[in-house]
Order: C-alpha cells, then sequence, then structure tokens
C-alpha cells in the first residue's frame, strides 16, 4: 500500500519540502538531493535509529514519545504504529470536530518514524527548527521532536497540539 505514496523529506540546509515517492527508498543506501539547493539530503541521519549490540542480539533502542493533554503513547520497535483521531477506538483520541475520525498514524517503518495523513482537513507538522509543513494524504518523515496539529495549524507552543519527542 506504500509503494506509490508520497514522503515528504525536509532538506537540512534550505527547509525545502521534497516530495519523494516512498518505492524509491527500500535501498538504504539510495542518494536524493535537495530540489531547491542540491544538497545531499539526510535520510538516514536521525531518523533511522542506533542499534545496539545487547546480550548478542541487535537491538533498536529509539522511541518516539507522543503527548496530547496529559496523556502520553509511545512508538518503537514493539509498539510500531499508534493511531490518531476523533473516533474513540483510536490510540490518541483528538476530541476536536476539525480532526477526521481517523485522521493520522505514526508508523515505525524500516528505523524511522512516518507520519501519514489520512483526513479531510490535512495533518500541520512543525518539526523542531523548520517551517510547518500541511500534509493532505501525505506521509513524512519525523525526527528529533514537534508538534502535529490534526486539522488545525499548530505552533510550538500551542495547548491544542499533539507533541511528540524522539530518542535514539
Ligand atoms: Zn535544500
Amino acid at each position: 500500500m506504500y509503494k506509490n505514496s508520497i514522503i515528504i523529506i525536509f532538506c537540512e540546509e534550505c527547509g525545502e519540502k521534497n516530495r519523494i515517492v516512498s518505492g524509491n527508498m527500500s535501498g538504504r543506501t539510495i542518494s536524493i538531493k535537495c530540489i531547491r539547493c542540491k544538497e545531499e539530503l539526510n535520510i538516514s541521519g536521525s531518523s533511522i535509529s542506533e542499534s545496539a549490540r545487547i546480550g548478542g542480539e541487535s537491538k533498536f533502542i529509539s522511541n518516539l514519545v507522543l503527548e496530547y493533554r496529559g496523556k502520553t503513547i509511545e512508538v518503537n520497535n514493539k509498539r510500531t504504529c499508534v493511531t490518531m483521531g476523533r473516533r474513540d477506538d483510536n490510540d490518541l483520541v483528538i476530541d476536536d470536530r476539525r480532526a477526521s475520525r481517523l485522521h493520522a498514524f505514526i508508523e515505525y517503518r524500516d528505523g524511522r518514524y512516518v507520519l501519514s495523513d489520512q483526513s479531510t482537513n490535512g495533518t500541520c507538522v512543525l518539526l523542531k527548527g523548520r517551517r510547518g509543513v500541511i500534509l493532505k494524504k501525505e506521509e513524512i518523515i519525523i525526527n528529533n521532536s514537534g508538534v502535529i496539529g490534526l486539522g488545525i495549524v499548530v505552533k510550538s507552543n500551542s495547548p491544542r497540539a499533539i507533541r511528540f519527542s524522539i530518542t535514539v
């Protein structure tokens, strides 16, 4: 199902929102350049978790923590997908009419955290230190930390924002 989806990768140099067909990303050594400044995009950097040898076996140790109005949920190699939306069977239930029933999900995929918008009104994503973007049926790799707004534009200090941070 992800073969034809568009994934967005921010350029660390100029902040450009590069759109890439995610089917092209199956190999980890692929080189993709920014459409604006031609810098090589850092796909493998902070979005790929480090593995640590523990007890002779490789084990991912990265973890994403989502926080919304006092509730926290983790996404990692054990719990690999978290859904967000207005319907009460979502992992994170958003009590806001602008949120769709199933609005978006975050998936841990090949060592990356991918936020995927499924909604009518779109998803606002503000990664720390970057300009905000609106996703419409698109995916984005998220890293470090930031805030997410479902159907609403959020700022870093917005009380309606869903906050996330990734630790490696
Ligand atoms: Zn660039």
